[in-house]
């Protein structure tokens, strides 16, 4: 069953990872899909060709989703190319983890800025065309490190839990609108990146994990398939947690 028939989708940091997975499982649920990268363009392209030949609308964007500026012209142009935007992922991150003896002012603001600084910029951007249409559906990618906490990333489990704060307050801003807006916490999700770590720690981690496995890309897509679709319009402000149980 297509779940997205119809529905735009715009996703920041498609162009590998989670956010790929998102695109695809979206795609196959009958989304259009506009993504963004940073700089991955040989794949992006690939990945828009790949889409578009599953009888959607797809399409690239080269976009830094930490700049303000670039946030809001890209929405214009998303909303020119689709004519509408339903539902808005904010995926987009990255990681500069160090202890915080160690760790650089510069990394630090650079962490929050591509993190969550970015959610900011996009969801004021889509905020115009969302409430226009009296509807929208906003996901933001946190992580189980943004509730918990975890030792060594001071700066990414600040974003993710700004993530899950941002979030909860644009939800109680928007309902009146029926606009909603929630989070996603995945926990050990296993990208073509932690392939390259060591085997035997990976094993470790995937033990400890009460479901005995790393999630996949797809176990993320399909939460937010959830929260995207109609399944989920009585659904706001909550931060739903995709780790196989790791913080039970
Ligand atoms: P990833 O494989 O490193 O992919 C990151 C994506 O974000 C890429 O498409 C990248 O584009 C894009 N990106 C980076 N900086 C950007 C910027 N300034 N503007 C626009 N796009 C940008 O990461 P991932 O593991 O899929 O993680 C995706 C999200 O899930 C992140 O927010 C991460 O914090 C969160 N998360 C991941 C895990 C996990 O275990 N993997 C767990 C919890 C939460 P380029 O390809 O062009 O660089």
């Amino acid at each position: 069953m297509k779940l997205l028939e119809g529905k735009n989708v715009i996703i920041t940091g498609g162009s590998r990872g989670i956010g790929k997975g998102i695109a695809e499982v979206f795609a196959k649920h009958g989304a259009n899909v506009a993504f963004t990268y940073a700089s991955s363009e040989g794949p992006a392209l690939e990945l828009e060709k790949e889409l578009s030949s599953l009888e959607i609308k797809a399409k690239a964007y080269k976009s830094n989703a930490a700049d303000f500026k670039e946030a809001q012209e890209l929405i214009d142009q998303v909303t020119k190319d689709f004519d509408s935007i339903d539902v808005l992922i904010n995926n987009a991150g990255i990681t500069k983890d160090n202890l915080l003896m160690r760790i650089s002012e510069e990394d630090f603001d650079k962490v929050i800025e591509v993190n969550l600084k970015s959610v900011f910029n996009m969801t004021k951007a889509v905020q115009r065309t969302m409430l226009k249409q009296r509807s929208g559906s906003i996901i933001n990618m946190s992580s189980v490190v943004g509730v918990k906490g975890n030792a060594g990333q001071t700066n990414y489990a600040a974003s993710k839990a700004g993530i899950i704060g941002f979030s909860k307050s644009v939800a109680l801003e928007l309902g009146s609108r029926n606009i909603r807006c929630n989070s996603i916490a995945p926990g050990f999700i296993e990208t073509e990146m932690t392939g390259a770590l060591n085997e035997a720690t990976v094993q470790g981690w995937r033990d400890a994990i009460p479901l005995k496995r790393g999630g996949t890309p797809e176990d993320v897509a399909n939460a937010c398939v959830f929260l995207a679709s109609d399944l989920s319009t009585y659904v706001t402000g909550q931060t739903l947690n995709v780790d196989g149980g790791m913080l039970t």
